[in-house]
């Protein structure tokens, strides 16, 4: 029997409502603890509750220390797989991180729920066996970070929530799901062609992600500047173009050594530098903007604090983006 750990972190998946006033909250003993008999008939589980938060709540230094846990506890304790528990919130931005920290080949998946433990239709223990009957796959190896939810397998890479409540929320827009499961089986038919890891030390770079819109000032921009950030990204428009009016603060931003990382604010599709209008991809690329292909602003966010951890000069920082 393969050995896995489950390592909670919060979430929807470890609250419960309350059913006076329908409100939900963290619990002061996880509601799925009691289930762990019924989990053990896969595998051999190992639960760690590592942090008791809601997903807002999770920060880079979280995420770290999650990366060193799971690192830590594969080598010494020889698990084969990983099963972590996370508010939907942020979770594709903790599997994401994972996803750059992580060397291990072995599964790694994250999981949460839409809905409390007692609320009609939760989906917290179907998710957590769904993503124990993951990490215990062997065609689960090798595949990267993934996120399991609602009979869908995803990876961390391309998976984003998009509905606020429903439990379809998880999806991968323009590559679909990896994989799927079933009562019987679980059936991967897609992998990444491509993985890259990060050696990560810190996680402390000071990293902003705005979203451009029609007529933007740049007195935003300017603001932001002056609070010392390390670097910035901007959820652009369309193929990756920006209002003219902000282009000049951002070449400031520029020429002070800030580095700026542009993906679009479409869910679909990719960056380039296409237009040669005022604001036009073309431009921006040649005044520096780096332009980051298939990451959301929030990965791309967390990528470039990962990056800036091993440099901040742009020639550096471009091919780790495009
Ligand atoms: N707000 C909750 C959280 O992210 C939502 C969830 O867990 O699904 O912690």
């Amino acid at each position: 029997m393969k050995k896995i750990l489950i390592i909670h972190t919060g979430g929807t998946i470890s609250m419960m409502e309350d059913k006076m006033t329908g409100a939900v909250s963290t619990t002061h003993k996880h509601p799925l603890t009691d289930m762990t008999p019924a989990l053990s008939e896969i595998a051999d589980i190992k639960e760690e509750f590592m942090f008791n938060l809601p997903s807002p709540h999770i920060t880079p230094l979280h995420m770290l220390q999650l990366g060193r846990n799971i690192e830590n506890r594969l080598s010494k304790e020889k698990f084969d797989g990983v099963v972590v528990t996370h508010g939907t919130d942020t979770l594709e931005e903790t599997a994401y991180f994972l996803d750059l920290f992580l060397k291990t080949r072995k599964p790694v998946v994250v999981t949460g729920a839409m809905r409390s433990s007692n609320e009609i239709g939760s989906d917290g223990l179907y998710n957590l066996i769904s993503s124990i009957r993951v990490a215990n796959s062997e065609d689960a190896h090798n595949k990267g970070v993934l996120v399991v939810m609602n009979d869908e397998i995803h990876t961390a890479r391309n998976v984003t929530k998009t509905s606020t409540s429903n439990v379809a929320t998880f999806q991968s827009p323009q590559y679909g799901p990896v994989g799927i499961i079933t009562k019987q089986a679980i059936f991967f038919h897609q992998k990444l062609l491509t993985q890259e890891t990060y050696t990560v030390e810190t996680l402390t770079k000071n990293v902003a992600l705005i979203k451009a819109y029609a007529g933007m000032h740049e007195s935003l921009i300017k603001a932001i500047h002056h609070t010392g950030i390390d670097g910035l990204v901007i959820e652009g428009l369309g193929q990756g173009n920006l209002p003219p009016n902000i282009v000049g603060s951002l070449e400031a931003m520029l020429a002070d050594g800030i580095p700026i990382v542009l993906v679009s604010r479409c869910y679909q599709g990719v960056v380039q530098a296409t237009y040669s209008y005022d604001g036009g991809g073309n431009k921006l690329k040649e005044a520096g903007i780096i332009f980051a292909n298939g990451v959301t602003g929030p990965k791309a966010r967390i990528k470039l604090m990962v990056a800036l951890e091993h440099t901040d000069n742009p020639k550096e920082l471009v091919p780790l983006f495009e």
